[in-house]
């Protein structure tokens, strides 16, 4: 009987030890978690990091001058935070420039010409120096090009009006389903002769903004490479609708872009050492380039100072990892991805242990969630952290693509991860001119920054 009780009591204590402790534990866990999200809407530092980065700096392309300021400037932010070791990884970049704005118009009748709100595509060759007038005819996407043949394309300009898929719900699928127009447009058509070629803008709405984004023309010798320059989605539709009542109307565009020699540029790296297992490294990241339209607020200067923002919050409730926590700021994820290339390049060559990599790079908007590259069996783990963040209305934890800038860190037994926010509004301003500090909203921002510093605690506190 003695016996018999006593491994009963045993068993009750051991009983109470383990709810007592992952009791506490979840407990624990929200509450740091509520203090993270508490510390980011109250003390936050990243909405005034954006605006400075949008507003004194400005359009941060790689290789001009506004690029190595923001390097400058964050750098010199990351020294203020305290942390334990901040350094620039140089880096060499690709350097485009757009010279004097772009001109364009149609003409339905000689004379009687209709102004086109125009944008050069990065990488594109400039027109000749007196522009490009030609027929244009309209195509519905690279694949209409075959079934065209160059009895119809050749000598004229192309232009790529598929539009992106409105019945998308995540609209980067939309993007994704049509950007292959922008970006080989230009390659493809001048198989078939094409003079130019001019593509709808990435956009779901109707509005007179071009947006830019990267174009390649490959391995092709530079003599056949054709100008390639985005227009507004109002100005593709007016065109359109103008080729239907007269398909033989000439359309004239002009453009002065070049391309220099590659130049040094860098990332900007700073970090947390952690205080019992610093050689798992953790990293949290965006990328510091933007286009030079508008001032890269979205794209990507809201994913920056988000992911400062998480080593500053961490310092804020007195938070101290046991894993090393690095932020990264990717130079040139825009027109070459450099910076993601190099930093993979060096962690390989020194053999760090990385072992999660999260980015944000889609818009300083609501934070939905997370999407994760990893096993099914780190999936399950991540998943069971889902209800901590329900609170916060933060919810879409679903396997899938993580970020461009840490693609290149990919190996096993590492975890990439994106930060998902709504992504509804993302396509009006990505790449345009209206790309400003005044469309990112300060608590979505900072919504965004808790979240992510609440999955990197996580991920610290439980490892993999
Ligand atoms: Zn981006």
């Amino acid at each position: 009987m003695k016996n018999s009780y006593s491994v009963k009591s045993k068993l009750a204590l051991l009983v109470v030890i383990f709810f007592t402790y992952f009791g506490f534990s979840q407990n624990n866990d929200q509450e740091q978690i509520k203090k993270l999200y508490d510390a980011a809407l109250t003390q936050g530092k990243g909405y005034d990091w954006l605006n400075y980065l949008s507003n004194q700096i400005g359009g941060r392309l790689s290789g001009s001058v506004q690029a190595q300021q923001a390097v400058n400037y964050t750098k010199s932010q990351l020294d203020s935070l305290g942390l334990d070791k901040v350094w620039l990884q140089p880096v060499m970049v690709p350097k485009w420039v757009r010279g004097t704005p772009e001109f364009a118009y149609f003409e339905t009748t000689p004379g009687t010409t209709t102004n086109v709100a125009i944008c050069a595509l990065g990488g594109s060759v400039a027109t000749p120096s007196n522009g490009i007038k030609a027929n244009i005819i309209e195509v519905n996407g690279v694949e209409e090009l075959a079934t065209l043949g160059k009895g119809k394309i050749q000598g004229k300009i192309v232009f790529f009006n598929k539009p992106m898929d409105p019945t998308q719900i995540n609209t980067f699928n939309a993007y994704s389903n049509c950007v292959d127009q922008r970006y080989s447009g230009a390659l493809e058509a001048s198989k078939y002769g094409a003079l130019g070629v001019i593509v709808r803008s990435m956009n779901l709405r109707l509005d007179d903004f071009p947006h830019t984004g990267s174009m390649g023309y490959g391995e092709q010798p530079i003599d056949n490479r054709i100008p390639a320059a985005a227009i507004s989605t109002n100005a593709a539709d007016l065109l359109s609708t103008s080729l239907l009542l007269n398909p033989e109307i000439n359309f004239y565009f002009k453009q002065n872009c070049k391309q220099f020699e590659d130049v040094e540029s860098y990332n900007v790296i700073g970090e947390i050492r952690g205080s019992s297992k610093p050689e798992e490294i953790i990293v949290v990241g965006g990328h510091l380039d933007s286009w030079d339209l508008g001032d890269g607020s979205h794209d990507d200067g809201a994913g920056c100072v988000q992911s400062m923002e998480v080593l500053n919050l961490f310092k804020k409730i007195g938070y101290k990892p046991k894993r090393t926590i690095r932020v990264v700021l990717f130079m040139n994820e825009e027109n070459g991805l450099r910076g993601g290339t190099k930093y993979a390049e060096v962690a390989n060559a020194t053999n760090e242990k990385h072992i999660f990599a999260l980015e944000s790079d889609s818009g300083g908007f609501t934070p939905r969630g997370f999407t994760f590259d990893s096993s099914n069996k780190d999936f399950d783990k991540i998943k069971s952290w889902k209800p901590l963040f329900e609170p916060y209305l933060v919810h879409y934890f679903e396997k899938g693509e993580s970020g461009a800038d840490i693609g290149p860190l990919k190996k096993e037994g590492l975890i990439l991860a994106g930060l998902r926010p709504d992504s509804q509004r993302y396509f009006d301003y990505h790449h345009a001119e209206n790309d400003t500090f005044e469309h990112v909203n300060k608590r979505e921002l900072e919504l965004g920054s808790a979240s992510m510093a609440s999955l990197i605690y996580l991920v610290d506190t439980y490892g993999f």
